[in-house]
């Protein structure tokens, strides 16, 4: 579900995130150093920071410079982040107060409660870095073992099940998910997979840095696997091998655009009809291994794929197969293994994919572990200290500010039938809220964690969850589940679901501040919220119902205006020119600036609202500005980054989001009340003759 997801690859928000990516790890990763310099102390910035803004730009030539001109003098990219902008400054805010939360937790003795015992345990493990080179490869020995125990194909189903189990997604993805069509049941779900790279096209495009950074994949994997005891000349080979089956997989893949598109990876079928496309795989072994449930159907979510991977397993050989699936397993733990792999995994996927120049502190660290590992049970400790009841009841009020102002923006839509307005009204009132952390937290009660097993902590904190989504297969849905964890800096909408989520860790300053104005919050985590609902109508989620399940509730009619209209904003994104040669890829960004022009529609409306009961005189200027400009100006200071070029030009190829500069412009360009609240003239920079709406 990550791609419906807010912020994805807002890198900080995953780090923190229970699913952690190869990138996650590789920000986060880990190089132990002998001096181990203290970390920064970080405070917290307002809701509105002056400094950042550049007065002498003119705001209806270039908004984002007026807004966040000064940002980057004033937040130079910290060595250990590829950039930064307000969800990183949070994002180490928070790290920061687990971190000492852990501290605490790790140092107690006595009288420690079972989930402290496993927070403070994998704390401290996680830490011992002088353990963690002591015992080298021996934490993973029997995986290991088990790669170079296959002998004989017809082995590879269970060491591919053994190894996803623990996380290692080889060769494809298995997991649960709802079944598109009927959100109330959860079922198995395959997709393509087993890249080491973002996503396809770094294996395809043959570009001069393309290139390049393929070489340095190539070089990168033989140097793992050296490291892991492979003679360099054999390793080397092996490499290039890899980088070949990889590149097989990924011509066999679907683009990340398609991936994108539930009807595209919606394909329910009989298990014995699945694996005619997959000859030679037995699947019953690999289920076994991975520890399924036996299911009778499955979503095949890639068909296309099978026939590739059936290929590419019939022909290369077995040296390689097993070289491959080392690899993965090298780069799942590397952060929890000796400083040489960490330092090698650091340097391919976080410096040379991210231009990330070094780690942060190993603290900082082991902390986004512990939350990745046992986020619901750190959480807990974590809501307590810094999330109130009064954020609580403010986030309510402007929730359902914001759902108010949706359902008045539809009966406004005058190419919209009525019959579809109905249907949409009534999708709108089934949207579930949920603010900050689960009303029901998780049971950790059955995972084992050692007090001297980094890597071991981790792989069975990866089984524990592998299993634990794995056994809701069959099972009635759980509403009140989380997928993130309650001090992520991110919120999502879930279209099986239906639902908007906020974890209590993007309810902070500067997003939302309790001692900034109305106008200022509403712009800046109003336009948050308003995102996330929209995603609920975007050229994804309108396929669903308020159910949850995909059904075209659009007349025909209505959906070809729909479609037009977001064609409109395909073409305004794809004139956008990112970095270099890379323009924006208007058609995978097209959800999420959807999301972004109707969250920013809806929460101006929903200011304007509230400022209205309130009697606020909206003439009245503070500090020299409207409210109305405040509201734009926090909308605008969302976004405000500073970035190395190698991490948006890697955004740009397999985000879909647009780079945060653009999201400001792409959307201010579309709204007459911010081009009224400046006083902006037709034709100006930000109030170009065309202009797109769809919500
Ligand atoms: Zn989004």
């Amino acid at each position: 579900m990550g791609h419906w997801r807010w912020k994805t690859s807002g890198v900080w928000g995953l780090m923190a995130a229970a699913v952690l990516a190869g990138l996650a790890q590789a920000q986060s990763g880990t190089v132990q150093t002998a001096t181990r310099p203290l970390p920064p102390v970080y405070v917290p910035t307002p809701g509105f920071d002056a400094k950042d803004m550049d007065p002498s730009v003119d705001p209806c030539t270039d908004f984002y410079k007026f807004a966040c001109g000064k940002y980057a003098a004033n937040h130079p990219i910290p060595a250990d982040a590829p950039m930064m902008d307000p969800f990183y400054e949070v994002f180490n805010i928070n790290n920061q107060s687990l971190a000492k939360i852990l501290k605490d937790v790790a140092a107690k003795t006595t009288g420690r409660t079972p989930e402290e015992q496993k927070i403070g345990d994998y704390y401290n493990a996680c830490m011992d870095v002088d353990t963690i080179e002591k015992r080298g490869l021996a934490p993973i020995a029997s995986y290991l073992a088990a790669i170079d125990g296959v002998h004989d194909k017809a082995q590879l189903a269970k060491v591919i099940g053994t190894l996803q189990r623990v996380n290692v997604d080889v060769f494809f993805g298995y997991g649960e998910q709802q079944d598109f069509k009927d959100a109330t049941k959860q079922i198995a779900s395959i997709s393509q997979g087993g890249l080491g790279l973002p996503e396809k096209d770094y294996y395809l495009r043959t570009g001069e840095k393309d290139r390049t950074l393929l070489q340095q994949y190539d070089a990168h994997i033989a140097k793992m696997l050296t490291l892991a005891g492979t003679p360099a000349d054999k390793a080397a080979q092996q490499a290039s091998k890899v980088v070949a089956l990889e590149t097989a997989l990924a011509k066999g893949s679907m683009s990340i655009t398609d991936m994108r598109d539930p009807e595209k990876t919606y394909h329910l079928k009989p298990v014995a009809e699945f694996e005619h496309t997959l000859s030679g795989f037995e699947f019953g072994a690999f289920e076994r291994e991975v520890h399924s449930p036996q299911v009778t159907e499955l979503n095949d979510a890639t068909p296309q794929f099978w026939p590739v991977l059936t290929q590419v397993l019939a022909t290369t050989d077995l040296d390689t197969l097993q070289a491959y699936m080392r690899y993965h397993l090298l780069t799942a733990v590397a952060s929890r293994l000796p400083k040489a792999f960490d330092e090698e995994n650091f340097d391919f996927n976080a410096r040379k994919l991210y231009g990330t120049q070094q780690p942060r502190s190993r603290d900082r660290r082991c902390s986004v572990w512990v939350d990745s590992a046992m986020g619901e049970a750190l959480g807990k400790l974590w809501v307590e200290q810094y999330f109130s009841a009064e954020s609580k009841a403010k986030m309510l009020q402007m929730v359902g500010d914001i759902e108010a102002a949706m359902e008045r923006d539809i009966d406004t839509r005058d190419w919209m039938s009525a019959e579809t307005k109905q249907q949409a009204k009534q999708k709108l009132h089934l949207v579930a809220n949920k603010i900050g952390y689960p009303d029901k937290w998780r049971d950790y009660s059955t995972l084992e964690v050692r007090p001297e097993d980094a890597a071991g902590n981790l792989l069975r904190a990866n089984e524990f969850e592998n299993d634990r989504q794995l056994n809701k297969i069959g099972k009635p849905v759980d509403r009140g589940e989380w997928l993130m964890s309650p001090p992520t800096v991110n919120a999502y909408y879930d279209p099986s679901m239906n639902d908007i989520n906020f974890p209590a860790g993007i309810l902070q300053p500067a997003f939302y501040d309790k001692n900034a104005s109305d106008a200022v919050n509403y712009g800046h985590i109003g336009s948050i919220i308003g995102h996330e609902l929209t995603h609920g109508f975007d050229d994804e989620g309108r396929k669903f119902d308020g159910k949850g399940n995909l059904s075209d509730w659009w007349t025909a009619e209505d959906a070809k205006q729909y479609e037009q209209r977001g064609q409109c904003l395909v073409d305004e994104y794809s004139s956008f020119t990112a970095v270099d040669d890379v323009k924006l890829n208007g058609k995978l960004t097209l959800g999420e600036n959807t999301a972004d022009n109707g969250g920013l529609t809806l929460a101006f409306m929903a200011y304007m609202q509230r400022a209205r009961m309130q009697h606020v005189d909206l003439t009245a200027r503070q500090d020299g500005y409207t409210p109305a400009q405040h509201f734009f100006r926090g909308f605008a200071q969302n976004y405000c980054e500073t970035a190395h070029p190698e991490l948006v030009r890697t955004e740009v190829l397999s985000d879909p989001h647009s780079p945060d500069d653009l999201r400001v412009r792409g959307v201010l360009q579309n709204q007459p009340d911010f081009a009224a609240a400046f006083g902006c003239k037709k034709g100006s920079p930000m109030v170009p003759a065309n202009s797109c709406r769809v919500w």
